[in-house]
């Protein structure tokens, strides 16, 4: 079973997500559980972790269905203690929050060194971050996402996620989550059907699809190896449909949040509709 969707908005409240992900005809759907701009938030009240809760039994969303995104101020890989401290609280409200709406997955961007430590020394310590996280908090699983590599971002060679799962102690509660722009971003090919067989092999001998729990289906604006991060409508892009169709066909990916986080959100039913009907009947 596929679970396809997309990055809705919570306006209005996490509740409206779930609406805005049932308009769309998704099986799938990911959102923030709190302003992703802003370090504090108010907890969540009772009244909406019900609202929430109930929409989702009422629209037929599951836990593996919802990818909950954590706020982009977080850096679990501080070179600097008190950004670090600040950071590893806000992952961990991030955790709770998202077990309180009944949810078992958080993904999350690892982090970046600021060029100010080594590649290795900031991959232990996001380990060490996601290990202080996980000891706090209970159901929920850290689901590190690879990135473009912009910038000083660690997390876009498979072998930097597999660094940070190596280090963490509770290996039932870390996962991976493959964004296919930054895949194409950060080096690795998949513009034909052999790329992502050799990709995807490639995943396989350095992380392993054990630990996949989510996939983010964007086409790129940026190159192949650019580490540039940017977003394109399905087929509009570098890397093109061949990927998205060709996930549809292979049982690796079923039974994991697949997230549109592609540029307009007006082609999003459309998207999803298309992705449908790329499935294997
Ligand atoms: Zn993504
Ligand atoms: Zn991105």
């Amino acid at each position: 079973m596929k679970y396809i969707g997309a990055h809705v908005s919570a306006s209005g409240g996490v509740e409206q997500a779930v609406i805005r992900a049932h308009e769309l005809e998704a099986t799938a759907f990911a959102l923030f559980t709190k302003n992703q701009r802003q370090w504090r938030a108010a907890p969540l009240s009772a009244e909406t972790i019900t609202a929430f809760r109930n929409a989702c039994e009422k629209y037929g969303y599951g836990p593996q269905q919802i990818l909950p995104h954590d706020s982009f101020l977080i850096n679990l890989g501080h070179p600097e203690m008190e950004p670090l401290e600040k950071s590893r609280n806000a992952f961990i409200d991030e955790l709770q929050r998202a077990d309180q709406l009944g949810l078992t997955l958080l993904n999350f961007h690892p982090g970046s060194h600021l060029k100010q430590i080594d590649e290795e020394t900031c991959l232990k310590r996001i380990a060490e971050s996601v290990n202080v996280a996980l000891d706090k908090t209970q159901n929920v699983t850290a689901v590190i996402e690879n990135t473009a590599g912009q910038g000083s971002n660690l997390g876009f060679r498979f072998e930097h996620l597999a660094t940070i799962i190596e280090h963490v102690e509770d290996k039932s509660r870390v996962g991976v989550c493959i964004d296919t722009c930054h895949t194409f971003a950060g080096g690795y090919d998949l513009r034909t059907e052999a790329d992502c067989e050799a990709t995807f092999a490639e995943f396989e001998r350095v992380v392993g699809f054990d630990y996949l729990r989510g996939v983010h289906l964007n086409d790129a604006k940026s190159t192949l190896g650019s580490r540039v991060d940017r977003h394109h409508s399905l087929g509009e892009g570098n890397i093109g449909k061949t990927v998205f169709s060709w996930m549809m066909k292979d049982g690796r990916f079923d039974n994991i949040p697949m997230i549109l986080e592609t540029i307009d959100p007006d082609r999003w039913k459309d998207e999803i509709a298309w992705l449908k009907s790329q499935q294997v009947a």
